[in-house]
């Protein structure tokens, strides 16, 4: 199904908002690449915060537009920041939130300032590959969409488990949506994983209840690196992002957990070689990483 009917009606009926609205995606990547491809090819810019999701930048150097960044603070994205780093090209921003890898949040207000301080023609992309993971604080960007001049994007990657099948949507204006479809394969999604998609939205309480279950190991995870004195920004996704002196500190950890079976992700593509992410598993997953991580925290104290 070229349109997606039976995906778009559940999801339109789940989040309340309109279906001719919602554009879904070969994985939201789709979307992000088409979006750029649409809205900033010919050396215009693209603007994201400086350890944004990498794929931003990949999608700009296919399209081949400009790809600038603004610096971020320990605390995340800086919007003074983002404002400040606009060019008079500058075409597309990208956003995510929460952040990957850095899984970090921006508030409500903070994106509103963002996008009042954006000119007109400057169309903001808020990326909620996590969404669902913030959805219990009540601060959805939906109703954003409806100005015009801003998209938000959403997964089945990430809270529904189902990151294999492909399938990302977003909230599009009609007018940017026809845009993208002109750049779009129009046969992107196979009916396998539409019809997948389509019935694990109308299981959200089984979505939440994963995500609630998430939150809390990823939450008794965190506090126990903390405990054992590393460096873990709170975190707003299904992954603890650990923070270490130095790259060779980094790079030194991912040996010693991956020589007991625990693969880490190095984060030097999104200009954080001095961090691993590590993915919430399972309890047993997670004992066994946080046991190797205070053997280590043991090992530099003797
Ligand atoms: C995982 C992720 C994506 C890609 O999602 P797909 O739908 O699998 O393509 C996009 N953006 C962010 C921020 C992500 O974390």
């Amino acid at each position: 199904d070229p349109d997606w009917c039976d995906l778009r009606s559940n999801l339109s009926a789940l989040h309340r908002i309109p279906a001719e609205q919602i554009l879904c995606g070969n994985g939201s990547m789709e979307l992000i690449a088409c979006l750029t491809l649409a809205f900033a090819a010919e050396g215009a810019g693209v603007l994201a915060p400086a350890h944004a999701y990498p794929f931003f930048k990949t999608a700009a150097r296919v399209a081949r537009a400009r790809f600038d960044t603004a610096p971020e603070t320990t605390a995340g994205v800086s919007v003074d920041a983002m404002l400040d780093a606009l060019r008079p090209d500058t075409r597309l921003v990208f956003i995510a939130n929460p952040g990957n890898p850095t899984g970090t949040r921006i508030p409500r207000d903070e994106l509103l300032r963002l996008r009042n301080g954006l000119p007109d023609h400057v169309l903001l992309v808020i990326d909620e590959a996590y969404g669902e993971f913030a959805d219990h604080l009540g601060e959805q960007m939906f109703d954003l969409v409806g100005r015009g001049d801003t998209v938000i994007l959403r997964t089945f990657s990430k809270a529904y488990g189902l990151a294999g099948l492909r399938i990302g949507w977003g909230r599009v204006p009609s007018a940017i949506g026809a845009e993208i479809r002109k750049v779009m394969n129009p046969n992107n999604i196979s009916a396998a994983a539409q019809a997948a998609a389509a019935a694990a939205v109308c299981d959200a309480d089984y979505m939440q209840e994963t995500c609630m279950m998430t939150a809390q190991s990823r939450d008794g995870f965190i506090t126990r690196l903390r405990d054992a004195g590393f460096m873990v920004p709170e975190s707003f996704t299904n992954f603890a992002l650990v923070r270490f002196d130095s790259a060779e500190t980094a790079h030194a950890v991912d040996a010693w957990l991956r020589s007991d079976g625990v693969v880490a992700r190095p984060q030097g593509g999104a200009g954080l070689p001095d961090c691993l992410r590590i993915t919430v598993g399972t309890a047993d997953e997670l004992d066994r990483a946080a046991g190797l991580m205070e053997r280590w925290a043991q090992r530099e104290v003797t």
